[in-house]
This record gives structure tokens, C-alpha cells and sequence, in this order.
């Protein structure tokens, strides 16, 4: 069993934006209270393509709590921030966004707002951005709706045209305060189209969408990219066939619901099905839009690996990899009497003649030169490291191998 050198970790990520315009929310709060009390509430389709849960990720609910540094959502509950006035509907990743989600009018109505030349790849919290690209929509009941962060370029709709249910009006972006590809729905009066013990409003769905209350993986995967939040972000490729190029292993999660005592770890297992190692933590917060990653140094035993994922003690995910053999001895000619074997930073070598271990970097500058006699040998080899060993006499190359080195901590 080898021990790890380094395990890191953690975690991340909500999005958060905010609006600017209070005296603007006044007015027309003043003006949509009149027409609202004459007629009955505008029931909304989803203001987004795809299926909640599976393509789209309901993060933050509106804040019912007009206190500072407290909220209260439509349920009682904590999935919304401070002073947030709409409703977040997350992609997967920006993956998901490049390849195309429409913004959809949640009824009908005429188009009033319109921007669609700004940046739309943020993934930093710019307070003083506000809705980057957004489109608004004023309904005939008085009503007007607000689709922010979109896409730059994407705005399908012109201004004081009219438009059904439904129908595409933009494309999901990053544009705006976001840090993760999304739309903003708001609904200016404020209402929360979510109906709930918290929220006075009746509910404005067509359809309502299934409030989440328990924790749900929404996606995670295992790749040789070293961990980084924004590639996370952006989906790093599985790791299917490690190499002997690959340095790292990182196994990585985005999860909806989760709580402060929760406990997630993963457990990485040999082809042989031993724990190699495992690790665990608290979440120690709650969050509707977490991300988790851990990684380890690249095992030398070649075989099918295995990372299971758990939460609470429970696995919730386990993904395979193969890891490709490093320290296999590629024989040549006729030296059938040459035996390598890397352990650690040493190399046991039985040689049948006189000849030189050559050590390289990957780069192939030379390391090292050993000579040798006929007989079994330790030779050290620089730790942590990836090396190709060649074997060699006279100007032949007897066999050639490459591995990557540890220190085992002698
Ligand atoms: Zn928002």
C-alpha cells in the first residue's frame, strides 16, 4: 500500500447578483399595485428550456426577509441571499451554455428593455454589473418580467414587440454580477411565482417546479486535470486511461441541498479492490450549488481504479478509471536477463553484462548515468518524479521503461 503525498480540497461556489434600480421598483411597484388589485395573478410557464433537475437548477428563491443579513424563502427556508428579487435558474456548466439554452417569455407581452453587447463569461461577483444582459417584458395585467445575464448577442426579440408564452427570447449567459451560467427571472411587484407559507403571493407556475429540500448530486466525474474551480466550471474530460504523463487524479462533485453537518468524502480503491485511501470532511455550511473535489497523486499500481463518492457514510457515486502500467520493462534485442522494478524513488535492476541505467526526465534531458556489472542492483532514481530508464551497452538500447517515482519517506 502506498501513501498519498497530497490530498487537497474543497468546495464552492453560489451565485449572487443584485439589482441597482430602487426608485424604478418604486414607481412600478406603485403603478402594478393598482392594476393588480382589479385583476386575477399572471400564471407563468418557465421562463427556461430544459427540465428542472436534470438540465436547469433552481439555486436562490427570492428573499421574503426585509431585513439586512437575514432571508426567508417561499418555504420558510434559507434558498435565496439578502436582498435577492427573482428566481436563479442554473446550468450544468458553461458546457451547457455554449451549447445553446433558450430564455423563454414567461407570458405574453411587449418587450420594453433590451441589452445584449456586454460580456457574458463572468464567473467573478461584480456587484456594480447588475443584470448584464437582460431583457424586460411588460404584460398587459400590469406585470413586467426581467430575464437577466444572458448571453451577449443572443437577444431574439426587438423592443415594443409582442411576444407569447413561451417563446425564446434570448440565450442563458454569464453576463452581468453571475459567476456561473444562469437566468435571473424576476418578477417586478416583487412576487415569488413559488407559493408558500412565507411567500403571501398566490403561486404564478403553470406547473410549479418542485421546491428541493433534500440533497441531490447533480453531477460529478473523475479527470486528470488538476483541480481548479473555473475548470470544474467549465467541465474538465473524464479520465478514462491515466497515463504516465498525467501527475494528478481529481475526483470532483456539484451538489444541490447541502447542509452544514454533512459529512462528503471519497474513498479511493485498487484494482484489487483495497482501500488505497479516503478522505473526509464537514461541509460546514449549507448551499444549493456546491462544489467538492479532491485528488491524489497518481497511484503507480497499473490496473481498474475505483473513487467512490460519500456523503454521510453512505456512497452516493463511484466512477472508474484505468490506471496504464509505467514500470513494466519494454525488453529489447536480446536482453532477456534484464529485470527492472521501481519501488518508491529506487530501482531494482538484475543485469546479465556490464552496462548503463540512464535515467531522463519527460522532457528527455538526461539525469543520471549508472554504470553497472553483471548482478542485482539498487539504483536511486530522483523522487517525485516521471522518468524514462534506458538500459544500454555499448551504444544498443538493451529495454526502456518509464515511471513515475515517490518518496516513501525513509
Ligand atoms: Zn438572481
Amino acid at each position: 500500500m502506498q501513501t498519498p503525498r497530497n490530498v487537497s480540497t474543497l468546495l464552492l461556489s453560489e451565485t449572487r447578483h443584485r439589482i441597482a434600480w430602487y426608485i424604478l421598483i418604486v414607481l412600478l411597484a406603485t403603478v402594478t399595485e393598482m392594476v393588480h388589485s382589479q385583476t386575477p395573478p399572471l400564471l407563468f410557464g418557465l421562463p427556461i428550456e430544459g427540465t428542472i433537475g436534470t438540465d436547469v437548477f433552481i439555486i436562490n428563491h427570492v428573499d421574503h426577509d426585509q431585513r439586512d443579513s437575514a432571508v426567508l424563502d417561499v418555504m420558510c427556508s434559507w434558498q435565496t441571499y439578502d436582498g435577492h428579487r427573482g428566481t436563479d435558474f442554473a446550468l450544468r456548466s458553461f458546457r451547457s451554455m455554449d451549447s445553446g439554452v433558450h430564455v423563454l417569455a414567461a407570458a405574453r407581452g411587449k418587450v420594453v428593455a433590451i441589452v445584449d453587447t456586454l460580456p457574458d463569461r463572468n464567473k467573478a461577483v461584480d456587484r456594480s454589473l447588475g443584470f448584464g444582459n437582460y431583457i424586460a417584458i411588460e404584460h398587459p395585467e400590469g406585470y413586467v418580467t426581467y430575464y437577466a445575464h444572458n448571453r451577449r448577442g443572443s437577444a431574439l426579440v426587438s423592443l415594443n414587440s409582442i411576444v407569447n408564452k413561451g417563446q425564446r427570447i434570448a440565450l442563458v449567459g454569464s453576463s452581468g454580477t453571475s459567476e456561473d451560467p444562469h437566468l435571473h427571472f424576476e418578477v417586478w411587484r416583487v412576487v415569488d411565482p413559488f407559493a408558500g407559507s412565507c411567500s403571501p403571493d398566490a403561486n404564478h407556475w403553470v406547473t410549479p417546479p418542485q421546491y428541493q429540500t433534500d440533497y441531490r448530486l447533480i453531477d460529478c466525474d473523475v479527470t486528470t486535470w488538476p483541480p481548479s474551480l473555473d475548470t470544474l466550471r467549465e467541465r474538465p474530460p473524464t479520465a478514462t486511461s491515466v497515463t504516465v504523463a498525467d501527475t494528478v487524479i481529481t475526483f470532483w462533485a456539484l451538489q444541490q441541498m447541502v447542509q452544514t453537518s454533512d459529512r462528503l468524502g471519497v474513498r479511493w480503491r485498487t484494482p484489487t479492490n483495497e482501500t488505497w485511501f479516503s478522505f473526509e470532511m464537514d461541509a460546514g455550511r449549507t448551499s444549493t450549488y456546491y462544489y467538492w473535489w479532491s485528488w491524489i497523486r497518481r497511484p503507480q499500481e497499473a490496473g481498474d481504479w475505483t473513487v467512490e463518492y460519500l456523503r454521510n457514510g453512505e456512497v452516493v457515486a463511484s466512477r472508474a478509471f484505468n490506471v496504464l502500467p509505467t514500470s513494466g520493462v519494454a525488453n529489447k534485442g536480446d536482453a532477456t536477463a534484464i529485470r527492472m522494478t521501481v519501488f518508491g524513488d529506487v530501482l531494482r535492476c538484475e543485469v546479465d553484462r556490464t552496462c548503463q541505467i540512464r535515467t531522463f526526465d519527460t522532457a528527455g534531458n538526461l539525469l543520471n548515468i549508472h554504470t553497472l556489472d553483471a548482478g542485482i542492483h539498487a539504483v536511486m532514481l530522483p523522487a517525485n518524479a516521471a522518468v524514462a530508464i534506458e538500459v544500454v551497452a555499448g551504444n544498443v538500447v538493451l529495454a526502456r521503461t518509464v515511471a513515475i517515482t515517490q518518496a516513501l519517506g525513509r
